[in-house]
């Protein structure tokens, strides 16, 4: 079992594939799998600035291979089977294949969703008309999405952080300012957060943008400053961008900007939690096809009592983080179409959200270090496949709200909108744990302001080990 591919994986809670999803595996089993080591190797892409007339041109230099394996995803529908059928799982079922191989590169397809269903919501219909058939092509001619909210005074505080100034000016938005982690850089589309002209600081004072790569004129609409030279997520370019008179369309209302952002965040989050569960299942693939052909003491390593009761816990560990993020997914699925004010499904999917991005992204660190003690000092060497896991698995925890955004936003959830009442509704028929869900959450909600905060990560893993207990009895893989 340790050696189940993605889809066997996904069969066990359910989900049947179709042949171009299964051909789609073979792939990356055939060949994907060493053009992204290839690209992991390769280091930071380069930059072209400017062509050799000085004129600047900002382009990312990935090998063709490169585009190859990107555009197979977007080729077999990973963003346009969302739209077809109306039904987000296509996308978590593909990028669960996809983050197997290759945990950065579910962040363009990922950014791209979360571009597209902003666009799709809440873009004025002729907006909408002119770039979402653009994001839905299934071909090398779609247009891709980016999603850029953090500047360089920090991520975590947007209220404070974010001084891109946006204003209206001939009829038109008009951005200023920098974003300093910006993934997917180079794409056709952007969603980016700005304070209005005038507007205090402060969260509610934040209004989403929908950024056009060229201006109508078709000048570049923002400059790439540089590519991040990164530990891990190689298949993503992420880059600092400036905004300089950029053009841009409001997203929704100005006054809802910061429900926006959040929506657009916590769709990324999800899909943090589903690459980081396949990401472990990788980890562990690669830690059985050494433990099952080294020797030591006279045995294969994976016979000897030890390893062989880790291999259990870490295979049920990656079951559990499954059914939280396989959940988390499902409750998305049902409300991602919602506007504020949102409903107490809403709120109860914010709390999976925070949990299941928390606690997976943790498991996903642990599981990858793992898998590389199992493989000794051959763990160790960048030749073979198990040291970049673990450089891949550290980023997963940080991008989109680090642990402690999660477990402080979890908090929140819970004490302002009693969304664990709603969960404990929803999974009490599954399993009486489900109770532990009250009680930990009414200890939070008893506790001081400053303790609520204080021992938010030792509460909310407790939460987060809780609901992914129930729900692996819920799904009984
Ligand atoms: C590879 C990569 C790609 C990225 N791509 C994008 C992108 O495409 N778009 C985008 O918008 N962002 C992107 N980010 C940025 C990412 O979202 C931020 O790094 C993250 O939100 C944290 O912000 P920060 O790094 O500025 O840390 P800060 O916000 O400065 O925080 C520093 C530390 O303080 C902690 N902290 C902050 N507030 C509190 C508190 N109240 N209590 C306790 N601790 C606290 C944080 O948890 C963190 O540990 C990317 C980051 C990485 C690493």
């Amino acid at each position: 079992m340790y050696a189940l591919k993605p889809s066997e994986l996904l069969k066990k809670f359910g989900v049947e594939l179709d042949k171009d999803i299964l051909s789609y595996e073979d792939w990356w089993f055939d060949k994907g799998i060493k053009v992204s080591e290839s690209v992991d190797r390769m280091g930071t892409v380069p930059l072209r600035m400017f062509d050799r007339l000085g004129n600047r041109i900002d382009e990312v230099l990935y090998p063709e291979e490169y585009w190859e394996m990107l555009y197979k995803g977007y080729k077999i529908g990973i963003v346009a089977r969302v739209f077809e059928k109306k039904d987000i799982m296509p996308f978590f079922n593909i990028g669960y294949i996809v983050s197997f191989f290759d945990a950065g590169l579910y962040c363009p397809y990922t950014v791209s969703l979360s571009t597209a269903i902003p666009i799709h919501k809440y873009a004025e219909e002729d907006i909408k008309n002119r770039y979402l058939p653009k994001m839905l092509l299934q071909s090398e001619d779609v247009w891709q999405g980016a999603t850029w909210m953090t500047e360089v005074k920090g991520g975590s505080d947007l209220g404070n952080t974010v001084e891109t100034i946006a204003e209206y000016r001939n009829g038109k938005w008009i951005l200023n300012g920098e974003k300093y982690f910006a993934s997917n850089v180079g794409a056709e589309l952007a969603v980016v957060a700005a304070r209005i002209k005038g507007k205090p600081k402060g969260v509610k004072n934040l209004s989403l943008f929908l950024l056009p790569k060229y201006k109508e004129n078709g000048q570049l609409n923002y400059h790439i400053r540089r590519i991040k030279d990164k530990i891990g997520t190689r298949s993503v370019p992420t880059g600092e961008v400036e905004l300089k008179d950029s053009e841009a369309y409001l997203l929704g209302e100005e006054r809802f900007g910061i429900y926006l952002i959040l929506e657009v965040l916590n769709i990324s989050r999800v899909a943090n939690s589903v690459g980081s569960v396949a990401l472990m299942h990788r980890a562990i693939y690669e830690a059985y096809r050494f433990a099952s052909e080294r020797w030591a003491f006279g045995k294969r390593i994976i016979e000897h009592p030890l390893l062989k009761r880790q291999f259990e816990d870490k295979w049920e560990l990656t079951l559990k983080a499954f059914s939280l993020a396989y959940e988390t997914a499902q409750v998305l699925n049902r409300v991602y179409m919602q506007k504020p004010p949102y409903s107490p499904e809403y709120h109860m999917f914010r709390l999976l959200a925070h949990l299941s991005k928390y606690w997976t992204a943790e498991v996903c660190v642990q599981t990858c270090k793992w898998a590389m003690e199992v493989n000794g000092g051959m763990g160790v060497l960048s030749e073979y496949p198990v040291e970049r896991l673990l450089r891949e698995s550290m980023i997963l925890p940080i991008w989109e709200g680090t642990p402690h955004r999660q477990a402080l936003d979890a908090v929140e959830v819970i004490v302002k909108k009693d969304a664990h009442l709603f969960l404990y509704e929803y999974l009490r028929e599954y399993d009486s744990r489900s109770e532990d869900i009250l009680n930990i959450c009414r200890e939070i909600k008893e506790m001081p302001d400053e303790d609520k905060e204080k021992y938010a990560d030792i509460y909310i893993n407790e939460l987060a080990e809780t609901v992914s207990d129930v729900l692996y009895k819920k799904y009984k893989p």
